[in-house]
């Protein structure tokens, strides 16, 4: 039954031959009557069959070609039944006539339809093109009518109303054309019949002017080709397109322009026609047509220039949505997606062409997908959201997501979806996170980031009840590793001290570097006192194992405080700072050893604190005291020299001895004027007993000069100082300084020593065995007096191995030049060993406590009566 349609054609097409064929009158009462009616009834069957959304436009459509065929019919009998002469314009005019408004009305509705909203573009171009034609048809149908001057006025307004009729028909159907819509091939003969009806009236019209009119010619083949053609398209499948709408295109469509333009040039030429046929008559008429015309046009150019305008940027608007880096994706309500940018596939990865018509949950992790579902039903609102979408097989992403709802928006309906790859943004947003909480270095966490651990541990332990510990570690003598290796190797090795500390904590717990060769170990749920202390033995032993920095293996060595605590008595701070006091105690202990917080310890913090303040005033109150210890010579028992040791007269306190009070005055800087007082008082003491006689001019006395006053750049000034103002001679002042203190900074160091040596006085390393053992550092500097450290002489007294370490010192001296001291001699013995061991001077309570420099100016008188 699709072939209707066709079938319907042969039919017309039959019976138009049958209709030429048979005479008259007989063809006009049946076949005409046959061909007219079977159109009406195949629009009424096609619009049954074909089931259009629209049937009002096709009842008109069909309504007015019954009427057509009424009338046919009323005028065939008339004529050939009645054998009427029938008037003009009679009854079956006005039934003609009705035909019009009927078939527009039908053309009307059918093209609302077909534009999905208002298209005044095709209105205009039909309006041109009306115009135009309807010019030629006033000037050689409705003119003449209008002209002719015995006709009545019923006569002259029907025949005019034929043309005009014609006309309205004509205005329709152009814009039928023009419009936008589907064009199937119900359309075309849609159109084609009109076109056929237009033609043969306009012919009709010509021929019954001019009088050369009959029944049953050629036009009659116009009529017939638009009752079969009107039929045909009702019958067609695609006749239900007609009237359905697409939306309204701004294109521009250059053969329209070419079609609509020329129609412009009708009235020029109808001007030339009219004036050529002899006197100007339609002159009115066709200058208005040519105005109209004219204005249409120019509206209808200033559309266009409009429509170019906004072709190019809705061109320019896709050229941006395809090369948008952002992903732009417009999912329907259920998720799945239904459009993309290009970029989209690029933002969110998979292989090309799998996301359209797919669900975008398919591609974000179960959490995220569940989010999409929330915006989807709307429960979320307009959103910024963050989702990880499966980029390549292994890799996911972080997208930023700004989502809005736009399903009911023409042209889009569905939530638009603004994706962009922060990844990147993420990454870095994450390293400076790390970096504001870790060590650059190491990696390890920083100081900010341990304390909040802690804090954290403190609170979980207060809900569980347990305790917390803290492991402060301070490498031993890093400062000698960093200058031997460089910057670098020290570098190396804190971070192989990292490594080695990390394998041996457990999962739980946090490590820390808070910067220098300072490190924190926090232990969770401790048991006061056992496992704490394991993990602190744990990481002294590991520390024991040589570390390969560059090709050497190096030593570490460190000593650990620790602390332990729960919330309700401590807080991060105070953990640390226990840790802090507990791991100095363990460095005052000899270090390589770890010290658990006592509270005395507090009392220690506090006093240094207390000591740090008294001590700046205690040189102007002279609260400072020099004391002398006798350098003696072993054999003969003769004092060659004295050590200046200093004391603290405190008012409170009495005797304070220096070892409490010098690391104080180190760290805050109150040694250099205590170093510069002890150099003045103990220079001027000794040339006092030379200038006195109770000694000789090879008496000599040794200061001890720390680091930090080595380091001072003022510190050469203040020996020469002292020697000046005193008057002794340089040669009788030794100055004692610490292998630490040498290696400070050695080139600095080095330059330094060279300075104080061209005064003319020695130089002595002091507690030689004690700091790092380079004997490299000893030729190195311009030293003339090594003073061997107490726990060499102690080892003394041992049957194995001490004797040999105590003459490797002293055949090491001899190697070198110098002059050897031994220091804490407390035994005869080993001054007897001393002695065979060909070291010749010595220091100790064997021979002589520190004492006050009257003592020991009575001592020197003592001596010096028996020896002289
Ligand atoms: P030091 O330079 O090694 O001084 C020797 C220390 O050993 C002195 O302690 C002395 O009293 C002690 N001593 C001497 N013979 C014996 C002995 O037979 N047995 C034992 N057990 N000890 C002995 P002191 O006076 O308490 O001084 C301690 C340290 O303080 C000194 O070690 C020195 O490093 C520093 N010091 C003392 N006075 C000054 C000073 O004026 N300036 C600087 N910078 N440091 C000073
Ligand atoms: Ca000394
Ligand atoms: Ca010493």
């Amino acid at each position: 039954m699709k072939q209707a349609w066709k079938w319907y054609i042969v039919l017309g097409a039959i019976l138009g031959v049958v209709y030429a064929i048979v005479p008259l009158p007989t063809t006009k009462l049946v076949v005409w009557p046959l061909l007219a009616w079977s159109s009406v009834v195949a629009i009424v069957v096609g619009v049954r069959r074909n089931r259009p959304a629209a049937r009002p436009p096709w009842y008109f459509l069909a309504a007015g070609v019954a009427t057509f065929a009424t009338g046919d019919n009323l005028y065939s009998f008339r004529s050939y039944v009645l054998h009427n002469d029938i008037p003009f314009p009679s009854y079956v005019d006005l039934v003609y006539l009705a035909v019009y408004p009927l078939l527009v009305v039908g053309l009307v509705q059918m093209v609302r339809r077909r534009s999905g909203g208002r298209d005044r573009t095709s209105m205009i171009d039909a309006a041109i093109v009306t115009v135009s034609v309807g010019l030629i048809s006033w000037v050689f149908l409705i003119a003449p009518y209008v002209r002719i001057a015995d006709l009545g006025v019923a006569e002259r307004v029907f025949s005019i109303a034929y043309p005009v009729g014609d006309i309205a028909l004509l205005a329709i159907a152009v814009r039928l054309a023009v419009g936008g819509g589907r064009r199937p091939l119900a359309f075309w003969l849609l159109t084609g019949s009109i076109v056929a009806l237009l033609a043969a009236d306009a012919l009709y019209g010509h021929l019954n002017l001019t009088g050369a009119w009959h029944e049953h010619n050629i036009v009659d083949v116009g009529w017939i080709a638009f009752y079969v053609g009107w039929g045909a398209a009702a019958l067609h499948p695609s006749m239900t397109q007609l009237t359905v709408a697409t939306p309204v295109r701004r294109s521009v469509n250059a053969r329209r322009l070419v079609v609509v333009g020329s129609t412009v040039l009708i009235p020029p030429v109808a001007l030339f026609v009219d004036q050529s046929v002899g006197s100007v008559d339609n002159g009115a008429a066709i200058a208005v047509a040519s105005v109209v015309t004219m204005v249409l046009v120019m509206i209808r150019v200033a559309g266009l220039a409009r429509d170019v305008a906004d072709g190019r940027s809705e061109t320019r608007f896709e050229t941006l949505l395809d090369n948008a880096s952002d992903a732009i994706l417009v999912v329907s309500a259920i998720g799945v997606v239904q459009y993309h940018t290009p970029s989209s596939e690029r933002v969110l990865g998979g292989a090309p062409g799998t996301l359209d018509g797919r669900p975008l949950a398919a591609r974000l992790l179960p959490d995220d997908a569940e989010q999409l579902q929330l915006l989807l039903t709307g429960s979320m609102g307009p959103a910024t959201v963050e989702w990880r979408v499966r980029h390549g097989d292994n890799e996911w992403r972080d997208l930023e997501i700004i989502a809005a709802d736009m399903r009911g928006v023409d042209g889009v309906d569905g939530f638009v979806l603004t994706m962009r790859d922060i990844t990147e943004r993420k990454q870095l947003d994450g390293e400076l996170r790390r970096r504001a909480l870790h060590d650059d270095l190491t990696s390890l966490p920083n100081r900010a980031l341990f304390l909040d651990r802690v804090g954290h541990a403190l609170s979980r332990g207060h809900r569980d009840g347990d305790s917390i510990g803290v492991l402060f570690l301070d490498l031993d003598d890093f400062k000698l590793v960093n200058d031997r290796l460089g910057h670098a190797g020290g570098d190396e090795m804190l971070i192989a001290v990292a490594a080695r500390l990390t394998t041996m904590i457990r999962p739980g717990d946090t490590i820390a570097r808070f910067g220098g060769d300072e490190f924190a170990i926090l232990v969770e749920d401790v048991d006061i006192g056992s496992r704490i202390e394991q993990v602190a033995d744990r990481v002294l032993e590991a520390l024991h194992e040589p570390l390969e920095i560059g090709d050497e293996p190096v030593l570490a060595r460190g000593s650990i405080g620790i602390a332990v605590g729960a919330s309700d008595t401590h807080n991060p701070d105070d953990l640390l700072r226990d840790a802090d006091a507990a791991m100095y105690v363990a460095k005052r202990s000899g270090k390589d050893r770890y010290v658990l917080f006592a509270s005395a310890m507090h009392d220690e913090a506090e006093r240094r604190r207390v000591v740090a303040a008294e001590l700046r005033g205690a040189i102007d109150r002279n609260e400072l005291v020099v004391f002398y210890q006798p350098i003696v010579e072993v054999h003969s028992g003769i004092t060659r020299g004295a050590e200046a040791l200093v004391r603290w007269e405190h008012p409170q306190r009495g005797m304070v001895l220096p070892d409490d009070f010098i690391p104080i005055a180190e760290t805050n800087g109150v040694i250099i004027p205590l170093g510069q007082w002890v150099l003045g008082e103990a220079c001027s003491e000794v040339q006092r007993w030379k200038q006195a006689g109770i000694v000789d001019e090879s008496f000599y006395v040794t200061v001890n000069l720390s680091a930090r006053h080595l380091q001072d750049p003022r510190v050469v000034e203040h020996v020469v100082a002292a020697l000046r103002q005193s008057g002794l001679p340089a040669a009788a002042l030794v100055l004692e300084v610490t292998e630490t203190a040498l290696i400070e900074d050695l080139d600095k160091t080095r330059a330094t020593l060279g300075s104080l040596k061209k005064l003319g006085l020695r130089l002595a390393i002091d507690d030689f065995g004690t700091g790092y053992s380079s004997l490299s550092y000893l030729s190195a500097f311009p030293l003339d007096v090594i003073k061997i450290d107490k726990s060499f002489i102690d080892q003394l007294a041992l049957t194995t191995g001490g004797p040999a370490m105590v003459r490797a010192v002293v055949e090491l001296a001899q190697a070198l030049g110098l002059q050897a001291v031994a220091e804490g001699v407390e035994e005869r013995e080993q001054a007897d060993a001393l002695e065979l061991l060909g070291c010749h001077l010595a220091q100790g309570f064997l021979f002589a406590r520190p004492m006050r420099a009257g003592e020991m100016e009575r001592r020197l008188s003592g001596d010096r009566v028996p020896s002289r």
